[in-house]
């Protein structure tokens, strides 16, 4: 193909992201894209349409920065998450010269904005019981600008422990950003290291409204840092980032009754999880890792054939890099029962 040899080689030799919606799938239940089961209502204007959005709409952040806990001028947002670890790594990290480095089993995006952008990737596997491994993380911050960790990681679940979080800001203080990844941190909002931002210049927080608020087609996401961070990712943003119904139905969704109905929500699905890890657990030969997001991931005698069993059935999960592995999302109570009930029979045929 002639105009495919025009592309760079690092993106003509790349693999996209294997996302839940590109992976495809028919069915009746989807809990592969770690979305919300619940849809919820907004009102959208349209009378502002034919004007430019402003980059950083002021009732956003300020209504964001509200919820966090922090001031607005420490909140930058972005087309979710997702954007957030693109302009970190475009703003801080010298293409071809500065590394990024990251912990798997994780979040696959960070390799591969990284790749994007011609940023070399460092990786130090988690622990056996999915930790930071510092030491190893210590030998191999030459040339690493940002160090990313997911907590509650993504897939495996579990909480990175705090005080290893501040050993790594220690150990990083003055050559590289730790950026904490907690997209999931509205499912258990105690563990968040966002109280630690004043003590941290190098600390950075990404969040998103895709998960507890149950907004991941509105593609809005947050990152939190001190000022002098967030005027640097200013820098390099596009220059109308935040289309302007984005805005309107995020700053319903952090509304006082916004906020209130997220809380319910949130409470449900944990209730949802807990029956979840309650009925796996119950299967021989199954083992579920405490989860502290929406989603949960469970350990099968054989993965591979359960979930092409599921999939064929119309109960579409999603494959995990970590051995005989499947990462459920927590559905309604209805979508939980039947994955459950699905799954056992299976087992007791086998
Ligand atoms: N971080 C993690 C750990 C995620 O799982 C996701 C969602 N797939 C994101 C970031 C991106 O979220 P967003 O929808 O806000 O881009």
């Amino acid at each position: 193909m002639a105009i495919t040899k025009l592309a760079r080689k690092k993106v003509r030799e790349m693999t996209p992201y294997q996302s839940a919606r590109r992976l495809g799938g028919s069915g009746d239940i989807w809990l592969n894209a770690n979305e919300s089961p619940f849809a919820n209502e907004y009102n959208i204007k349209c009378d502002r349409l034919n004007r430019y959005s402003t980059c950083q709409p002021q009732e956003l952040i300020q209504a964001y920065a509200d919820y966090a806990g922090v001031s607005a001028e420490q909140v930058l947002t972005s087309r979710g998450a997702d954007e957030g670890i693109e302009l970190l790594i475009r703003a801080f990290c010298e293409p071809k010269q500065d590394s990024i480095l990251y912990c798997p089993p994780t979040y696959g995006m960070y390799a591969i904005s990284a790749e994007t952008f011609d940023v070399d990737t460092k990786t130090v596997p988690l622990t056996a019981d999915w930790q930071l491994d510092l030491p190893a993380i210590r030998d191999n911050l030459d040339s690493v600008k940002l160090v990313f960790v997911c907590s509650p990681n993504n897939p495996t679940g579990n909480l990175i422990k705090r005080r290893d979080l501040e050993a790594l800001l220690d150990m990083t203080a003055g050559k590289a950003l730790v950026v904490v990844d907690e997209a999931y941190i509205d499912f258990c909002p105690e563990a968040s290291t966002v109280d630690l931002l004043s003590q941290y210049p190098n600390l950075v927080i990404l969040r998103t409204l895709s998960k507890a608020f149950a907004l991941a087609g509105l593609r809005c996401g947050f990152t939190l840092a001190n000022q002098e961070i967030i005027k640097l990712l200013l820098k390099v943003i596009a220059p109308y980032p935040v289309p302007v119904p984005v805005t309107d139905i995020a700053v319903q969704a952090l509304s006082p009754a916004g906020l209130a109905k997220t809380k319910f929500q949130v409470l449900d699905l944990s209730a949802n999880r807990a029956y979840l890890q309650a009925g796996l657990s119950m299967l021989e030969g199954v083992t579920v890792f405490d989860g502290y997001g929406n989603y949960l991931l469970v350990k099968f005698p054989d993965a591979e054939g359960l979930f092409n069993t599921l999939w064929d059935h119309g109960i579409i999960l999603r494959r995990s890099p970590v051995e005989n592995c499947i990462r459920i999302s927590v559905g309604n109570r209805d979508e939980c029962e039947k994955t459950l009930a699905f799954i056992r029979e299976q087992l007791n045929q086998n």
